[in-house]
């Protein structure tokens, strides 16, 4: 805890008075967020930091595996974020962010590690979809493609899973909202954006265009490098 609270000082002390203009101008009307930022409970994971981006841009929601919980069946945080990020706070851009070294994935594939932890095994079964797709259709692959492969593939399970809540699929068919999939590289500091088309997550720098409709079918297989 010693680190966390040097860092309580070192914020009080030197950054809010820096900022102060910032969270004062926040604190004064209601918060206005650039996106929904769906993304893994990962330490490793700093949607800040990867987006350059400020207090009051980004809405989160966080959990182990960046899952969304399809509409109906678990009727909790993930569903009530959803819902008020896009009819109250009017939000019409959201991303779901998988990412490299995903331990989530990993024991959500394996499934034995799961014994003793019913509560993860049960959450998991929200990417059911995910384990039943890597299982189908990547036979022969190294553990690090297998990772890489299990965290794209969960995304599009995850964007799926997402339309079918109804605010989401009300503004997607009104055209006014746009759900995009991506992957973070922790140890190469990439970011990767699914791009339909091509069916392939693509890195973000130089990528075309800025919109990604929801998937019809899934993701490349991982290139051997
Ligand atoms: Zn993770």
């Amino acid at each position: 805890m010693e680190k966390i609270l040097a860092g309580v000082r070192q914020f009080r002390q030197h950054e809010y008075p820096k900022n102060r203009e910032l969270f004062e101008m926040l604190a004064s009307k209601q918060q206005k967020p650039r996106a929904l930022f769906i993304t893994c409970a990962d330490s490793r994971v700093n949607p800040n930091l990867i987006t350059q981006t400020e207090p009051g841009d980004l809405f989160l929601i966080r959990n182990a595996g960046n899952i969304v919980p399809t509409y109906g069946s678990n009727m909790g945080g993930e569903a009530a974020t959803i819902e008020y990020s896009i009819e109250v706070l009017g939000i019409r851009n959201i991303i779901i962010c998988g990412h490299s070294q995903c331990g989530a994935m990993k024991a959500m594939l394996e499934g034995t590690a799961l014994e003793n932890l019913p509560a993860s095994k049960s959450w998991f079964a929200h990417a059911e979809s995910t384990r039943r797709i890597m299982r189908a259709k990547y036979s022969d692959l190294s553990p690090v493609e297998l990772g890489v492969a299990v965290a794209e593939e969960n995304v599009l399970v995850q964007m799926n899973n997402l339309s079918t809540h109804p605010s989401v699929a009300a503004h997607l068919a009104g055209g006014e909202l746009r759900v995009f999939g991506w992957y973070y590289d922790i140890g190469g500091g990439e970011i990767f954006q699914y791009d339909q088309p091509s069916g392939q997550f693509l890195e973000l720098d130089g990528f075309a265009s800025p919109a990604a409709p929801l998937p019809t079918r899934s993701a490349r297989p991982v290139e051997v490098a």
